[in-house]
Order: C-alpha cells, then structure tokens, then sequence
C-alpha cells in the first residue's frame, strides 16, 4: 500500500470516529441535567478534526501537486503567447540600444582614422586639433 493511500485511510478513518465521537457526546449522550453535550466524548471528537484534515491533506499530496502542476502549465499555456510577446518587445526596445552602444564601444576600441600633420607630417589621429610632435594646430 502506498503511503499516501495509508495517510487518506488513516485520515477518513479518524474523522469517521471524531464524528461518531460529536454525535454521540452531543446527540446520544449529553448531560443529563442540562442537556448539553458531553464534554468527555465531544471534546476528543472535536480535537481530532484538524488531525484528520492534516492526514487527509497529507494523503492527498500527490494528486495536489499534480493539480498545482497542470494549473502551472494551463496558466503557461495560455499566458505564453503574452509573456513572449512581451519578451519579444524588450528585446526591441533594448536591441537598438545595444547596437548602439556596441557601436560606440567598436568605434572607441578600434583603430582610430589617421592624417598627417600638414607641418611635419607625422600621422596623427584625424580628429586631433593639434599636432601631437610639433604641438601645431591643423
Ligand atoms: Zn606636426
């Protein structure tokens, strides 16, 4: 027998007796002077129903679980459309950004475009205002 299957017989078991247990200390046995139940077999009764909802829960795991999963994967199901749309759009959004500071990253790192000083001749780079050998302005 399965371990759950022993918690589900165990939990429908002693809810079956805490019942028994309620009515017979309300119904068929309360106190004889006032009429109200009998605390001594009620009590007990009482007390052992968060036990057999635990054990019955308990027993129950594997099939809630498996519930929750399938739940998991209807809401997927259906929402996965959206979520990849959504997705999608961020790359959008983010993708020319990226390029552009790919680019500008690329365009930092890479060699630079060359002139030649127009009074010395050295190669300089192209967008330097003065000559970095003989300090003169292009
Ligand atoms: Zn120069």
């Amino acid at each position: 027998m399965k371990k759950s299957t022993g918690l589900k017989l165990a939990g429908f078991f002693l809810l079956a007796v805490s019942i028994t247990l309620i009515v017979l200390g309300t119904a068929v046995f309360p106190e004889a002077d006032t009429g109200f139940p009998n605390f001594a077999i009620f009590a007990p009764g009482f007390m052992l129903i968060p036990i057999c909802f635990f054990l019955i829960v308990t027993g129950f795991m594997p099939q809630i679980t498996k519930l929750n999963a399938n739940l998991r994967k209807e809401t997927l199901d259906h929402a996965g459309k959206d979520l990849g749309e959504a997705a999608s759009q961020t790359v959008d959004v983010l993708a020319p950004s990226i390029t552009k500071t790919v680019g500008a990253v690329k365009k930092g790192m890479g060699p630079q475009e060359q002139i030649y000083c127009k009074y010395c001749g050295t190669t300089i780079d192209a967008d330097s205002r003065f000559c970095k050998y003989c300090s003169r302005e292009q």
